[in-house]
């Protein structure tokens, strides 16, 4: 029997970790059968799409089924069905159940890991009489799914995902994970011996789909010193952590890190307790603050920082609160993303209670609830919009330092942003560097603090290697070289000598910065005006910006 397995990813970096776990047991179980792994993206040509399927010739066409595939994969399953109907359809993955209302016609549907699918199944795919629904047992062991060849074919230059233990120890009551109970966690000696034959192939990111990677510290650590102890060509680890599971042990070890190596995403999604209790979510806001503001002063791992919107219980003022708080901890990412009503989790079965009106279709993003009429989250979507596109980079990242230090409420200061971007159409045009910059300088003309901000904005974007300033900036960057050409010893010691002078003025670009500023950001300890020089190499830290260095006092600043 030839059977083709498709998935249908969101980018072409993404791979499909079930698509892997199905073709193993389908191997273990019908050793004879011919597979191939067929991995497409959402945004791939439709009809080119539907013609590969159908020109694969499979007998059998298995799918998963998720909320960001589910309305593509509504549209060719109806397709398929309509020009192949007598083949089975087997559709697996969280948003099967859901999708199969949709169509008009009845695939197979795996209800559960596919691992726990009894024998029946398979025999009732070879006599060709499978059963509209398949209900699986959870899985007990789950070894990974790669073979050598993947890595060749499947697997080049996509992302690698790879699961140490499945299931989630908490009951989020939005989340699908909390909808099945208890965590399965491979054996430690198992984990590495896995992972040891992925890095042989050394991909570039392996991300942990574990949800809550540190929940045992013991076995944590393990894993942890495994991964940092092989040579380095996996340049990125991605885990899910809980920031207030941290031991001191963990630190002690994160601290001997490389930089850049381990990136964490961190849940926090609401600081309210009233509404982290209606939706039975477990965390010690205060330790987690606390774990969060050490590793984001280790400056060595990459921390992604989660809010949701739409919580129950969350208001306007609530949801902002939280926003100031997760802000003052300046991680280099916060996402605030909608709540997303998932069929089958505990909210979806509260709608009623907690007034909540959500889109039809995935990925059931929240409209309203009784704490948020839909005018108050719009509002709140673009502030998060707004936010992503100007804080989610590197860019401004001096500039956002100085206004989190500052005296003034950054929700006022991130309004009046917003209301910026809105007022020029921002959110219909390419987000640039440069367009964002201008829109920076706009809002700081009217700031009390309006001369250091605007100095910062040279600052951040002199930090990002330019060598040129926008047009809107009208300083000459040509005539501090030339003072400091000019001005400037022969040589100074660990700067430069009689021969390297010329090449370190050809490759620095250099600004006369005011003493108030350098003093505020803390790049001099004295108010005196001075030279920074941006040296063409890198810093340490995640952000990738380049080495600045104060040029000595004597250097004179006319
Ligand atoms: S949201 Fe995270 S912590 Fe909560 S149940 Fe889901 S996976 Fe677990």
């Amino acid at each position: 029997m030839k059977i083709d397995l498709i998935a249908f990813n969101c980018r072409y970096s993404h791979s499909c970790l079930a698509l892997f776990y199905v073709r193993q047991e389908l191997v273990r179980n019908l050793p004879d059968s011919t597979l191939s792994l067929r991995q497409f993206t959402i945004n791939d040509p439709y009809y080119k799409t539907l013609l590969g399927i159908t020109g694969g010739k499979a007998d059998a066409l298995f799918f998963s089924a998720y909320i960001w595939n589910a309305d593509y994969l509504t549209r060719l399953l109806t397709d398929l069905n309509h020009i192949q109907p007598e083949k089975p359809i087997i559709v697996g993955g969280p948003e099967a159940p859901t999708l199969i209302r949709k169509l008009s016609f009845s695939p197979t549907i795996i209800c559960g890991e596919i691992e726990g699918v009894g024998e029946a199944f398979y025999s009732n795919l070879m006599e060709g009489s499978l059963k509209k629904e398949y209900f699986a047992d959870p899985a007990t062991t789950f070894d990974s799914p790669y073979k050598q060849d993947d890595f060749i074919n499947q697997l080049k230059n996509r992302n690698i995902y790879y699961e140490s233990s499945r299931g989630c120890p908490f009951s989020c009551s939005y989340c699908l994970s909390s909808v099945k109970r208890g965590v399965v966690s491979k054996d430690v000696d198992l984990v590495t011996k896995e992972l040891g034959s992925l890095l042989h192939h050394a991909p570039k990111v392996i991300r942990f789909v574990d949800r809550t990677f540190n929940a045992d510290p013991a076995r944590t650590i393990a894993i942890w010193e495994f991964l940092a102890d092989q040579p380095q060509q996996t340049t990125t680890f991605h885990f899910e952590i809980a920031p207030d599971l941290f031991t001191e042990e963990m630190f002690t070890f994160l601290e001997t890190l490389p930089q850049g190596l381990f990136q964490f995403e961190v849940g926090i999604q609401s600081t309210h307790q009233q509404t982290l209790e209606a939706v039975n979510r477990k965390m010690d806001l205060e330790s987690s603050f606390h774990n969060i503001q050490r590793l984001v002063a280790l400056n060595t791992i990459h921390l992604h920082l989660d809010l949701i919107l739409g919580l129950p219980h969350d208001t306007e003022e609530s949801f902002y609160a939280s926003f100031r708080q997760v802000f003052s901890l300046q991680p280099h990412y916060i996402q605030m993303g909608l709540l997303k009503i998932l069929p089958g989790t505990k909210v979806d079965k509260s709608r009623a209670a907690f007034g909540i009106i959500a889109c039809e279709k995935p990925p059931y993003q929240i409209m309203a609830t009784a704490w948020m009429d839909h005018e108050t989250l719009a509002r709140l979507y673009w502030f998060g919009e707004c936010f992503e596109a100007f804080y989610n980079n590197r860019w401004f990242k001096t500039f956002f330092s100085f206004i989190n230090k500052s005296e003034e409420d950054v929700v006022l200061f991130w309004q009046t942003l917003l209301d910026l971007c809105l007022e020029h159409n921002f959110f219909n045009q390419a987000k640039t560097q440069k367009l964002m910059c201008a829109l920076l300088r706009q809002l700081a003309k009217a700031h009390p603090q309006k001369d250091i901000l605007d100095e910062l904005l040279i600052y951040d974007w002199l930090l990002c290697s330019h060598r040129f300033l926008p047009d809107f900036f009208v300083q000459n960057l040509n005539k501090y070289r030339n003072t400091l050409w000019s001005s400037m010893p022969e040589s100074v010691p660990g700067l430069y000598d009689n021969k390297s002078r010329s090449e370190f003025f050809k490759r620095t670009v250099f600004y006369k910065f005011s003493g108030k500023m350098l003093l505020e950001t803390g790049l001099s300890k004295t108010d005196d005006d001075g030279f920074v020089g941006f040296l063409n190499q890198q810093a340490p830290g995640v952000m990738k910006r380049c080495k600045t260095l104060l040029l000595p006092h004597s250097v004179p600043c006319e």
